[in-house]
Parts: structure tokens; sequence; C-alpha cells
């Protein structure tokens, strides 16, 4: 099987804006979509925040065209997911189960997933008012009430950009200290529309057709209780997906670590390796910043291919 000139291993913002970026600058292009493709904007309902749909459009519809964008370039795509890596020789190795391909490079942009808490009513209102990104959705609770759980950074982020935005925020932490950075807990307990309920958890999203409550339970005391609000947001982690780049490329918490050298400012730890999106960028997490760091790890695999005369 003939070498790729770049494999592009994930199908969400990041992956397929490379794979459109790659195939335009005519790379044979491979595209490893996974089996469940199309990253986050798949389990997102209104998008109103990608330029260019000024009346929104549904995550779902959106990587339809992302992906007939890619199609229309003809990189090759396989649906399933990569199974193992090589990176230790170049051409690089890629398998999805039996079948192995190799590229003289690879862009890595496999994205992170929001962690849920777990409960059934929160899976089934995912998107009507449960959601895990306060940018993304806070907007839609402009005004009203609403809860975030947490104790980190990201739940101290979110409370104050939501604080922005709706009547009143509660932060519900199942302990009874903030594990976020001093700087960011004091901002949040500075701000008035803002209430902390400290060693409470979630046991139950209420409403039918979209988020009306919460379900609470005193961890010390046991007593429950009901908050009514209209949008539950979850903050309390990211799994990036990288388990099985393990060994391969150099990680921190999981995260693939870009480092920057010659120009390639989404190189990896393995020259030829590129990443782009969530998969390193745990600060931003927008899919139109995933799509500009597919640009880039597309185009710095252009200029790595043109310097080594591949
Ligand atoms: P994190 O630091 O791991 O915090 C996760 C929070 O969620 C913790 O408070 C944890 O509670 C809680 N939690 C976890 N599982 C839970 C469950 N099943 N039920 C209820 N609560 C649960 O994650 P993060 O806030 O997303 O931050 C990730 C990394 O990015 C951190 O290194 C953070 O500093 C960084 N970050 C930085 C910034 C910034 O600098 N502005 C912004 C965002 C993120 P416990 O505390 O009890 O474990």
């Amino acid at each position: 099987m003939a070498v790729y000139d770049t494999i592009v291993i994930g199908s969400g913002p990041a992956g397929l804006t490379a794979a459109i970026y790659a195939t335009r600058a005519n790379l044979k292009t491979l595209v490893v979509a996974g089996a469940v493709a199309g990253g986050q904007l798949m389990i997102t309902t209104d998008v109103e925040n990608y330029p260019g749909f000024p009346e929104g459009i549904l995550g779902p519809s959106l990587m339809e065209l992302w992906r007939k964008q890619a199609e229309r370039f003809k990189a090759d795509f396989v649906d399933d997911d990569v199974t193992r890596v090589d990176f230790s020789q170049n051409p690089l190795r890629v398998w999805v189960g039996d079948q192995t391909y190799e590229g003289k490079t690879v862009i890595i942009g496999t994205g992170a997933s929001a962690k849920y808490l777990g409960l059934p009513n929160e899976e089934r209102l995912r998107g009507r008012g449960v959601s895990a990104c306060a940018t993304c959705d806070g907007f839609f609770h402009k005004g009203l009430d609403v809860a975030v759980v947490g104790g980190g950074d990201t739940a101290m982020e979110e409370s104050l950009f939501l604080s922005k935005l709706c009547k009143t925020v509660t932060i519900v932490h199942r302990r009874d200290a903030f594990r976020a950075s001093k700087i960011m807990q004091d901002r949040v307990r500075k701000t008035k529309n803002i209430s902390i309920l400290w060693v409470t958890e979630v046991t139950d999203v209420l409403g039918d057709a979209t988020v009306q409550g919460v379900r609470l339970r005193n961890m010390k005391t046991g007593m429950t209780s009901d908050l009514k609000v209209h949008g539950l947001f979850i903050a309390i982690g990211h799994t990036p997906a990288t388990q099985v780049f393990a060994g391969q490329v150099a990680m921190e918490k999981g995260y693939i670590v870009l480092t920057p050298h010659d120009g390639y400012a989404t190189a990896t730890s393995v020259d030829g390796v590129f990443a782009a999106g969530d998969v390193h960028d745990f600060r931003y997490r927008q899919a139109v910043t995933a799509a500009g760091f597919g640009c880039m790890a597309a185009l710095d695999v252009e200029h790595w291919l043109q310097k080594h005369g591949a």
C-alpha cells in the first residue's frame, strides 16, 4: 500500500479541517475518522457561535457539511478507530484492526470528551439544559437560574462566565473545599449572584423536555432537596482520547504536549507527528479554535514534507 503524505486521526473540527487543507495542498491524505465519527459536535444541539451561520446550526449538521467538504477534495476515509500506532520510525505506522497504514506524517486530532455524572436523566437532557460548555450554551439561559457542578478551575471559569448572563449561578460541589486556584476561587466568592452548596451532590436532573431543576443530596446529613434551575453545567473535567498514543508521544495528564520548534507550532515530541484541537488544548476547547489548530497542523505538515523533500 502506498505511503500517505499525511494520516489524520480524528474527524472532529480539527481533523476535518486538517484534511481539507492537506488535500487542497495536493497531499495524499487518509482520515481515520473513528467508529463514532464527528467528535463533540455530534452530541451538541444548536451551535450559535460558529462563524458563518447567522441563524445557528445543529452540531451534527455542521459536521455533515464539514465531512462533505473534506470528501470533495478526495481524502480517503476509514470509519473506524485506530487500534495501535508505531511512531518509532518513518514511515509512521497506524493500525486499524489488522490493517496497517503508513504515513510520512501524522496529525492527531482525536479530541477530548467532557466527563458527566452518569445519571440517566442527565444523559436524556443533554443539549436540553444539560451542558458541559458554558461558552457554547450559556446564552440559552440568559436571565435564568443555573447550576454548575465541580470545584476545579473549569467550574470557577464556567460559573464566572455564566454569572454575567444568568440571574443566579449555584455551584454544587461534593467536598468542603475547591481545588481551583486561589485567584479563581476569590473571583467566584466576590461575585454576588454566585452561591455555593458545599458537600452536596446532584443525584438527579428534573424535567421532561428541558431541565427544570436538580435533586440534591447533602453528603454529610443525607438530606435531599430540589433546586429549581433551567440549566445544569457539568464541569468535572475532560478525558482526552489519547490512550492509543501512550508511550509513543509525550503527554501530560493525558493531553498531548506540543513542542513547537523550527516554525512548527503544532509539533509534538515525535518528528513528523503533529497534534490539533482539544487533544492538546485544554484551555479553549472550541470548534473554531480546534478548526484553527487543524489548519495550522496541515500547514506545518506541508512545510515539513517540503523541508524533508518527501
Ligand atoms: P479538575 O481540576 O480535575 O477538577 C474537577 C472537579 O470536578 C473537582 O473539583 C472534582 O472534585 C470534581 N469532580 C470530579 N468528578 C466528579 C464527580 N463524579 N462528581 C462531582 N464532582 C466531581 O478539572 P478542571 O477544572 O476541568 O481542570 C483541568 C485542568 O485544567 C486543571 O489543571 C486546571 O487547573 C486547568 N484549567 C485551568 C484554567 C485556568 O487557568 N484559567 C481553566 C480551566 C482549567 P474534587 O475536588 O472533590 O476532586
